[in-house]
């Protein structure tokens, strides 16, 4: 079986993706989508983008395996792609060097960004001082209280943090908002944090976070001369996990698990699993698997961590789970916690607690695996942003 799922083109992964926007954002998104097909056959575009990602960023980030959990757990082998080693903290800023230089290539100089846990919104400031633009961030007043840390961040760098009241005071009422402000400014250029929205944003996160994929896959051959049998990654709009799985998407050996938030349990209804227990819909410009509520509004959903609870998710991952390539699990807030403090107390690895909901599905994989075979998580990010909350459910 191939699945093919680039659709740079079309905007299409199988059924899903597309783009369904207000009559004014048709143009200044089909520029978009023209500039972007344009900058990736420029060598000089690519040679910047990979010019950033060694020089600034920092990568190729680790591969780590961590024999302290195998010896603990037994079974499989555990390598993490250590995505939290990158500056700021987390793989967003492979996507938002990409987005600001295609911005620049535009002569676009302002930068609006929406942000859940702020790590996008931290990224998108990192890139804007560092580009030289103005940068306005629009986040939910509730995740402005709980991510103060990277609040702060934004502040320093110069960028506008807008705290968005109207919803739940989350991200996709931030996302509502900053699509409303490009709206009334289609000037200016809206850096999406994940592999979500109208095309092309899809195909362009997805082209700006492969860099993992194909980082990993190196690192692995090189080290264990062999693919992984599964790969892992956490999945709130689907971008630092389809950076991973679009490494391996053409080896049939490697089963690829995409692990969604199931928040107090799916059965409470307070969740954000989207591709889980969610229906093909429209949500913020594209078709996909969303949580509807009985309007069919993007619905109120919840998780522990703050980058996770989106109720759409990237079209190509709504296309890899009808065509059966890739599998979509939920774990609990409370797994991923214990999966956070475990991880800490073996390996001295103080995770995302966003990354921990994809280590507590590893935990629970790696007893039923050989003795030989590898499991490969994508660790999206550190946990530095998260202190403040899991000290206070410590208290
Ligand atoms: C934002 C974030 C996520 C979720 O976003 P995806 O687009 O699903 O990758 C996961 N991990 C970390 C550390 C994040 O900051």
């Amino acid at each position: 079986m191939t699945v093919m799922t680039s659709s740079v083109e079309t905007g299409y992964f199988g059924a899903f993706g597309g783009r369904f926007v207000p009559e004014p954002l048709e143009r200044p998104l089909e520029e978009l989508a023209s500039a972007f097909a344009e900058a990736v056959l420029d060598p000089d575009f690519e040679r910047e983008y990979i010019r950033l990602m060694v020089e600034y960023v920092g990568r190729p980030s680790a591969l780590t395996e961590c024999l302290n959990l195998g010896r603990q757990l037994g079974g499989g082998r555990l390598f993490l792609k250590r995505e939290d080693l990158n500056h700021t903290g987390a793989h967003k800023i492979n996507n938002a060097i990409g987005q600001a230089l295609l911005a620049k290539r535009m002569g676009k100089t302002r930068l609006i960004a929406e942000t859940g846990a702020g790590m996008h919104g931290t990224a998108s400031a990192t890139v804007a001082a560092l580009m030289g633009m103005e940068c306005v961030v629009y986040m939910g007043a509730v995740d402005v209280e709980r991510q103060a840390p990277n609040v702060s961040r934004m502040k320093l760098m110069g960028a506008k943090v807008v705290p968005v009241t109207q919803g739940q005071g989350v991200l996709k009422d931030a996302v509502n908002a900053a699509l409303t402000a490009y709206v009334e400014d289609p000037e200016t250029f809206y850096l999406l944090g994940s592999a979500v929205g109208p095309h092309p944003y899809p195909s362009m996160v997805r082209h700006f976070q492969r860099i993992i994929g194909r980082e990993a896959r190196e690192q692995i051959m090189a080290r264990e001369g062999r693919l992984p049998d599964e790969i892992v990654a956490c999945v709130g709009g689907g971008s630092n996990a389809i950076g991973l799985f679009s490494g391996f998407i053409d080896d049939q050996s490697v089963s690829i698990t995409g692990v969604e938030p199931a928040g107090k349990g799916l059965e409470t209804g307070e969740h954000a699993a989207t591709l889980v227990a969610g229906a093909p819909g429209i949500i913020h410009g594209f078709k996909t698997y969303v949580l509807a509520d009985d309007q069919g509004e993007p619905a109120p959903v919840y998780s522990i961590s703050a980058g996770l609870d989106y109720p759409g998710v990237g079209p190509e991952h709504s296309h890899l789970k009808d065509s059966g390539r890739a599998n979509y699990v939920a774990v609990t807030d409370k797994e991923a916690l214990d999966a956070f403090h475990l991880l800490c107390r073996t390996e001295g690895i103080i995770p995302a607690l966003e990354s921990s909901h994809a280590l507590a599905y590893a935990l629970k994989r790696l007893p039923q695996m050989q003795k030989d075979q590898i499991l490969l998580l994508n660790l999206s990010g550190r946990g530095d942003k998260d202190m403040d909350q899991i000290m206070a459910l410590e208290a």
